[in-house]
């Protein structure tokens, strides 16, 4: 962090009342560095791990950026996993409320003709993994004819999980005047390829990784042979008791085996792994970052990008084989100033991953020596305490920019030939109602939704009872819960 003020980057309003909002005070190190040279549109390469807050660093000029007058998306961002692309698509979706920037994630495994029908509409930003968006591109669902910014955010996992063919197409099909910005943990040398390749004098931003992986976060290990592991697990979280923590293990079928044991013992728990519907995936880590339970199982699906408050303990149930694994992993805690611990088991055969860990991050991890049973007995009780208390249901971000949202549910749409402009037209109109009461307005084929801001919600919902839109009574009223 630094004191600097967001004032001081000539940002509009709209953008600054909602970091304002977002309790973002002071931009942080990345934010600095990067804003001030993306508002001038240059192209710039950024070695910066999550938590830095790199998302909000390339969403902040791209949401002030963008025309919201253009009907079709102006800013690309690709990810590598769907997680992140929810991620990052709520982060912008927060960034530009107020501004009505209007972003979409697309991504496999989740219904292509719902994400058709998104795309359909007014879109500023599309965030979205290269395999779907490409099947977009090559369906004619998503026109790029207007592109003018393209974010590659973690660049080093995306060319890690084999999708360079795929980035590489998508850039290919890109209007060449355009800005690129990529962001990445670790500049191995295809991604250094990539930049020189498809960037334009590119800029490069170091923003030193200090933060994350050493001062705030408190690395342990244990040596254990691999049959040991479950006790130590028990006993470990006995002794750390830990309000919210993440347990990685390395395939499915363990993530699967773990968490069945750990339900049996009467952990508050559940699992997440590639090899579950998108759907559930979706579910589980929206249950996790409000604090639903206390034990996440998760596969390295779970460890990039995700941007979860208040996680106490990482523990690597399985030591990760890739050495960049580890810092994404205990990335999880620790984060925005907070501190973390993170615990590593290591067998006996894995000494060597350790030894590529240890080197990469800089520092010897320290050896803990293995709980004895008058250690775990003494902080038995204060465990099952906490294990009988439900975790404390932590408020999401977006939360307390909703305040003073309502969303508005209206029975038209395209086919009656509506448009935004007419209900920003109408809605401001209304005595005591102004444009920039008007949020996010999403149109669909037969219905619409408008979002009015500023606690004037009822009043618009009141008046548009007997107001038309071109014409046209709509029916009107409060968006049941899943549209929010
Ligand atoms: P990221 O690196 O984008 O995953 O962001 C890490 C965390 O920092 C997220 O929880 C962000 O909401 C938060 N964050 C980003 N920018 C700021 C800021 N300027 N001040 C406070 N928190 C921030």
């Amino acid at each position: 962090m630094n004191k600097e003020n967001f004032m001081d980057y000539k940002l509009s309003k709209e953008i600054v009342r909602a970091l304002d909002n977002l309790g973002y005070k002071h931009p942080t190190d990345v934010q600095s560095a990067v804003i001030p040279i993306a508002l001038e549109k240059k192209d710039i390469a950024v070695k910066a791990q999550t938590g830095s807050g790199k998302t909000a660093a390339f969403g902040i000029p791209i949401c002030e950026m963008v025309d919201w007058e253009e009907n079709k998306p102006q800013a690309l961002i690709l990810t590598p996993t769907r997680e992140l692309a929810d991620q990052v698509k709520e982060d912008i979706t927060n960034i530009g409320r107020f501004k009505r920037i209007k972003a979409t994630a697309v991504y496999g495994k989740d219904s292509f003709s719902k994400q058709k029908a998104e795309l359909k509409q007014k879109t500023h930003v599309v965030v979205g993994t290269p395999g779907r968006l490409l099947d977009h591109m090559d369906r004619g669902t998503l026109d790029l004819e207007r592109l003018r910014f393209l974010v590659i955010d973690e660049a080093d996992e995306m060319l890690k999980m084999g999708f360079i063919d795929q980035v590489e197409a998508i850039i290919h099909e890109l209007p060449m005047d355009r800005m690129t910005m990529l962001f990445s943990a670790t500049l191995p040398e295809d991604v250094v390829n990539l930049c020189h390749k498809y960037m334009e004098n590119p800029t490069d931003i170091e923003v030193q990784a200090t933060e994350n992986t050493t001062h705030q976060i408190d690395h342990s290990l244990f040596i254990v042979k691999e049959k040991d592991k479950f006790n130590l697990l028990k006993d470990a979280t006995i002794i750390e008791n830990p309000d919210s923590c993440i347990v990685f293990c390395r395939t499915k079928e363990q993530v699967d085996n773990l968490y069945k044991l750990l339900d049996q013992f009467g952990y508050t728990c559940n699992k997440i792994h590639g090899g579950m519907e998108q759907s559930d995936r979706s579910y589980v880590m929206d249950q996790f970052k409000r604090g639903k339970f206390r034990y996440l199982v998760a596969t390295d699906v779970a460890a990039r990008g995700i941007d979860i408050e208040n996680i106490t303990h990482v523990v690597n149930y399985d030591i990760p084989l890739e050495k960049e694994s580890y810092v994404h992993r205990i990335g999880r805690t620790g984060r925005a100033g907070k501190t973390g611990k993170a615990i590593t088991f290591v067998t006996p055969y894995e000494e060597k991953f350790l030894e590529d860990i240890e080197r990469f991050i800089g520092f010897e991890i320290s050896r803990r020596s293995i709980p004895t049973k008058e250690e775990v007995a003494n902080r038995k009780a204060a465990f099952d305490k906490k294990m009988k208390v439900q975790p404390t249901i932590k408020k999401e971000k977006s939360e307390q920019l909703n305040k003073g949202i309502l969303k508005l549910y209206f029975n038209g749409g395209k086919k009656k030939k509506i448009r935004a402009v007419d209900f920003v037209g109408t809605i401001a109109k209304i005595e005591g109602v102004t444009a920039d009461d008007i949020g996010i307005i999403t149109i669909q084929d037969n219905v619409s939704y408008v979002d009015i801001l500023n606690g004037k919600g009822s009043l618009v919902l009141h008046a548009m009872k007997n107001t038309t839109i071109k014409g046209k009574q709509l029916k009107v009223h409060e968006a049941i819960k899943k549209h929010r």
